[in-house]
């Protein structure tokens, strides 16, 4: 008792132990800096999904190759137009009362306006009255009036803050533009003052609206390039445009020209340099805002409570699943992790954190691995051990049996004699010929006995060599009947013998009158007083069947399988009167499988038993 609750509190231990390494390798796992990878997993999940559809308030204007080439010039940092276009630009969106028009302008303040001093002062008195904006791609403080944002003569333009972030030092750390700020130092950025200003029931706090360095922002939930598809500038100023289309909507401007790379940013959809003008990133945050449909980023303890989770299943699976299952549970658990994570993102747009979790697999399953080869490398080593030592048992075993059956063979020889001789003195009394009937009866079941021993160690020593000849079945039978005929006609048992003429076998004579003597003893054996025992013999689809049939107690159906089986004999005759080593079905079965043969068993309780043996006409051996 004292021992199971021992081993049972061990077996505890190393539960818990194993668990308690779980939990740990999880939380030291989600220590890992994996912000990179993670992103990078954000982006494939963001470029798979399918794209979110666009508001109708916002139009982009750009500045494109067409425009320049037409009405502008390169400078050194980009493109200009001249303030007089501009002004007329302006002045026909006006027309039409939008929204506001933003011009958007990169992080090199390039502002797509030639500076002659008398147009721009003209143009910018133009637009103070108006909705016209210039949105800096910069952070700064709006209500500061004294800090002009421009120097002469552009100092008079109104200035939104509109800035681009890059994922530099932080999150995915590959430039690429992922995030947007909602607002700075508590000012509104551009985007979000467009937001609240075109959604009157706009909310307070943004859709997967986090808090980061004294900003508020969101993740972009982007849509693929091209979804914004931008008028031409210099269409709109050669009124090729419906300017109808302008009313009351936020009208983005910028440069598309492809002249400056700090005009486009890459996003998760592409690393291309040009993947996307800052033109449609713009528009693509303030759709963010207005649909309020930001990715929600899933809370951190999620992702450790996934990670711990994982750990646990691996570290369950590694040491106590079969390896191949391990591995599928393994690959399982990956492909969930992922299509979960992809499906949490497609169809909810949330972004749940999966690369820990997925480490976690990893590191898990490689820590302890080698653990689990060492445990199995103890248990074959002792099955290795104890294996060794059951071979040498049974060596020793067989070895000395062949040993004692030989030693038994000259002195039982020597008794059975000695009885045949003293049978013959005429002096004896009924009794004493009865007694040394006995002895003679049981020194011959001796004999057999051991010389079914002689053969076991001869198959189990591999020494059996087939001395194959031509022969025939029938004569073999023949003498093996006349042979039991005695022994059949003491139990008043009849033997009939119906043989066809068959064509000669290749046989071992010996081996195949051992296996029709057993056949017909047990068929004796096994049956009562005045029955009968058929005999006999046919060939059908190049085989010779010999069929041994008698009346007797039968065998077991469930016990059929196992006749064959080395010293098995029936339990209904293990303690009865009939002898016997329960090697002769054995020995026969194996002799004939030497042939390339079979034997077939049908039997019925007290009705009979029937043995089918199956030889090959030609032998292949
Ligand atoms: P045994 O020396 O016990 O006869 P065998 O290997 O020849 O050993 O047979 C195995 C067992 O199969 C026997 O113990 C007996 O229970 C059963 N058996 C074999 N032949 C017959 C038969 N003709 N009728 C009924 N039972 C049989």
């Amino acid at each position: 008792m004292g021992n199971i609750n021992k081993s049972e509190k061990r077996i505890w231990f190393y539960r818990i132990l194993r668990l308690g390494l779980a939990i740990a390798s999880g939380i030291a796992i989600q220590f890992i800096d994996l912000d990179h990878f993670e992103y990078l997993t954000y982006d494939w999940r963001m470029r798979f999904r399918s794209a979110p559809p666009v508001s109708d308030q916002i139009i982009t204007i750009a500045i494109d190759k067409k425009s320049i080439k037409e009405l502008g010039t390169f400078t050194e940092l980009g493109t200009d137009i001249s303030a007089d276009i501009h002004l007329n630009f302006l002045k026909k969106l006006m027309t039409q009362n939008p929204h506001a028009v933003i011009y958007t302008i990169n992080r090199e303040n390039d502002i797509p306006i030639q500076a002659e001093r008398n147009s721009v002062l003209e143009l910018a008195d133009y637009t103070l009255d108006k909705p016209i904006f210039i949105g800096r791609d910069h952070v700064f403080n709006p209500s500061d009036s004294t800090q002009s944002q421009f120097e002469e003569p552009f100092h008079k333009f109104k200035t939104l803050q509109a800035p681009i972030t890059r994922d530099r030092e932080t999150f995915g750390r590959d430039t690429v533009t992922r995030r947007a700020l909602i607002s700075f130092d508590g000012f509104p950025t551009m985007h979000s003052k467009m937001a609240q200003e075109l959604n009157p029931q706009a909310p307070k706090s943004y859709r997967g609206q986090f808090d980061f360095y004294g900003s508020q922002q969101v993740h972009i939930n982007y849509r693929p390039q091209g979804a914004y598809k931008p008028i031409s500038f210099v269409d709109v100023v050669n009124g090729n445009i419906d300017l109808e289309i302008f009313k009351n909507k936020v009208i983005l401007v910028g440069d598309d020209s492809g002249s400056n790379l700090s005009d486009y940013v890459t996003t998760p959809y592409s690393r291309d340099l040009l993947a996307m003008s800052n033109l449609e990133v713009h528009a693509n945050i303030l759709d963010t805002l207005l649909m309020n449909d930001a990715p929600l980023k899933s809370p951190p303890w999620l992702s450790w409570v996934l990670t711990c989770l994982v750990s646990i299943l691996i570290v369950f699976v590694v040491l106590t699943v079969k390896p191949a299952n391990g591995l599928t549970v393994i690959i399982l658990t990956l492909i969930g992790l992922m299509s979960f994570s992809f499906l949490m993102f497609s169809t909810f747009n949330v972004f749940l954190e999966i690369t820990h979790p997925v480490l976690a697999v990893f590191i898990c399953y490689y820590f302890f691995i080698p653990y689990r080869l060492i445990l199995e490398n103890r248990k074959s080593w002792e099955y290795y051990h104890k294996n060794k030592l059951l071979t040498q048992v049974e060596e020793l075993k067989s070895n000395f049996m062949r040993m004692m059956s030989h030693d038994l063979k000259t002195p039982l020889a020597r008794i059975q004699g000695m009885t045949e001789i003293i049978r013959h003195d005429n002096t004896l009394k009924p009794e004493q010929i009865k007694a040394l009937d006995t002895i003679a009866e049981s020194s011959e079941e001796l004999t057999e006995f051991i010389g079914s021993i002689l053969s076991l160690g001869r198959i189990e020593g591999k020494e059996v060599k087939l001395n194959i000849q031509s022969k025939d079945i029938n004569a073999i039978l023949e003498k093996v009947v006349n042979k039991y005929e005695y022994q059949a006609q003491s139990k008043n048992i009849q033997i009939i013998k119906e043989l066809e003429p068959l064509f000669s076998v290749q046989v071992d004579e010996d081996l195949i009158k051992q296996v029709f003597a057993n056949l017909i003893e047990n068929a004796i054996k096994y049956s009562p007083e005045n029955t009968k025992i058929l005999i006999s013999t046919e060939e059908k689809n190049g085989k010779v069947l010999i069929q041994i049939a008698d009346q007797g107690i039968g065998i077991d159906k469930k016990d059929q399988s196992e006749v064959f089986t080395k010293f098995h004999r029936s339990p209904r005759v293990t303690n009865g009167p009939i002898k016997g080593s329960g090697l002769g079905l054995y020995l026969a079965n194996y002799f004939v499988n030497l042939h390339s043969g079979k034997i077939l068993l049908e039997s019925e309780l007290q009705m009979g038993s029937t043995f089918t043996v199956e030889l090959p006409t030609e032998l292949n051996v």
